[in-house]
């Protein structure tokens, strides 16, 4: 019988909202199986009204929650296991967090480049792409994708792989909510225990300038490095810098040009665990962070960029601002390989504003021509112009006919749906 947790039942406050938007769904169904997942599908279609996909809750776009509909919460399904003794193959549950997931592959000596919050869930991350602490070291989480398995609209399961459907395999990595229901992700993982990981705190009297020095050590930087940088509109930036690798010789090499970014206010740098870098908070999804983001990928940090991230963060909206590093590994990827096709970039901008503004949307229509293309895990805002930024033509042409073939019905369109 599927576990259904409905209006009443004492677990309902516990499942009904996410990290990022309370909700009122009239059910959540947590399945136990892909069998499960598509038996709630059915029941989810016959009762009609919104549907939401969840696996960590963890989504900025707010949609694995809703009003009155269905959502399907694949928190059970969160296993974590190696699936030969001695090698690198895991297989990962989607309601698994990617904090969870460092630790418990730690003992084996693996470990997975996901993103910086240890709160993410794996579904979420691994459908889209996964920039992480060590993207330029090792590519992005999708690309350690070598198998996943997937529920379609249909209700049908389908193990998909480069030589098994390899079309809704493309379609996984990058698109997946459009396609189905994810249900377990085969990966192969790094031999990478540990890693050198620096934190450095700047002060940050001009925004503009600051982001071009930042950018050009960047890129100068051996692709060991991967490095994120969160600047606030107070003068102050602190910068996470990761190298792979337990050589601390080459790590300190490649760590000290940071240091000449800008004034440092504080540093410190250690060899430590990968799974201490990606740790989990386990705090419960009450709606508490009321994000509202806009996000581009840059290749370089220069021209006019700087200064209109500067003019942006001066409107005095609250905006924050998240540079990732992208490239190296990642851009040794075809961009047709897989359906996130953003592979020649080296920056993901991303702005956070507390809530709606319609001041900080303005200011980052201002910015917005600076950018090449658009990461769908880092936006609130979706409509037609977004879903064009996030996928190029050719991506989005071969992603609407894998669509048409497995969701006639539009049934999953809360995602950037391609349809
Ligand atoms: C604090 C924070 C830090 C972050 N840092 C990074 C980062 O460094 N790098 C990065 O790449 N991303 C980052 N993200 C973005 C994150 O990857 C996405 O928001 C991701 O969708 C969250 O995954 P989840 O499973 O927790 O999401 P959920 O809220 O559970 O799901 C979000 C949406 O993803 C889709 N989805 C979820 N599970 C499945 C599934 N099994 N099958 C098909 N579709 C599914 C559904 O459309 C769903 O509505 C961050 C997010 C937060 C909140």
């Amino acid at each position: 019988m599927l576990d259904i947790i409905r209006p009443g039942d004492p677990r309902y406050p516990g499942v009904r909202h996410v990290y990022t938007a309370t909700g009122s769904p009239a059910a959540v169904i947590r399945p136990r199986s892909a069998v499960e997942v598509a038996r709630a599908l059915r029941l989810a279609r016959e009762t009609g009204g919104p549907l939401s996909v969840r696996s960590g809750g963890h989504g900025i776009s707010s949609i694995s929650t809703n009003d009155g509909g269905t959502v399907i919460d694949l928190a059970t399904l969160n296993s974590i296991e190696r699936l030969d003794p001695d090698g690198n193959l895991v297989r990962i549950g989607p309601g698994s967090r990617w904090g969870d997931v460092a630790a418990a592959l730690h003992p084996w000596g693996l470990s997975i480049s996901s993103g910086d919050s240890g709160d993410v869930g794996v579904g979420g991350l691994a459908t889209t792409a996964g920039i992480g602490l060590m993207g330029r070291a090792h590519g992005l989480t999708i690309d350690h994708l070598v198998a996943a398995e997937i529920v379609t609209a249909d209700g049908a399961i389908h193990t998909v792989d480069e030589e098994r459907d390899p079309d809704l395999f493309w379609a996984v990595r990058g698109a997946g909510a459009n396609v189905g229901i994810v249900t377990s992700m085969d990966f192969s993982a790094a031999p990478v225990p540990v890693v050198a990981h620096a934190a450095i705190q700047f002060r940050v009297d001009r925004i503009a300038p600051f982001l071009r020095a930042w950018g050009k050590t960047v890129e100068s930087a051996p692709r060991e490095i991967s490095a994120f940088l969160y600047l606030s509109g107070g003068g102050f930036a602190l910068a996470t810098v990761v190298f792979t690798g337990d050589d601390t010789d080459a790590a300190e090499r490649a760590l000290v040009p940071f240091l000449r970014v800008g004034p440092v206010l504080g540093r410190r740098a250690a060899l430590v665990p990968y799974a201490a870098v990606v740790t989990r908070t386990g705090m419960p999804h009450m709606g508490q962070q009321g994000a509202h983001l806009h996000n581009g990928f840059a290749v370089h940090l220069d021209g006019m960029l700087g200064d209109r991230l500067e003019a942006l963060v001066a409107t005095g909206s609250g905006a924050m601002l998240q540079i990732r590093s992208v490239g190296g590994a990642i851009n040794d990827v075809d961009a047709g390989a897989t359906a996130f096709a953003h592979r020649h970039q080296n920056f993901s901008v991303t702005a956070v504003a507390g809530g709606p503004s319609v001041e900080f949307d303005t200011a980052w229509e201002a910015v917005r021509p600076s950018l090449d293309g658009l990461y769908l895990s880092f936006e609130t805002a979706f409509s037609p112009e977004r879903l064009t930024e996030a996928f190029p033509p050719a991506t989005l042409s071969r992603l609407r006919e894998i669509k048409r073939e497995v969701d006639p019905d539009n049934v999953f369109d809360q995602n950037f749906p391609v349809a």
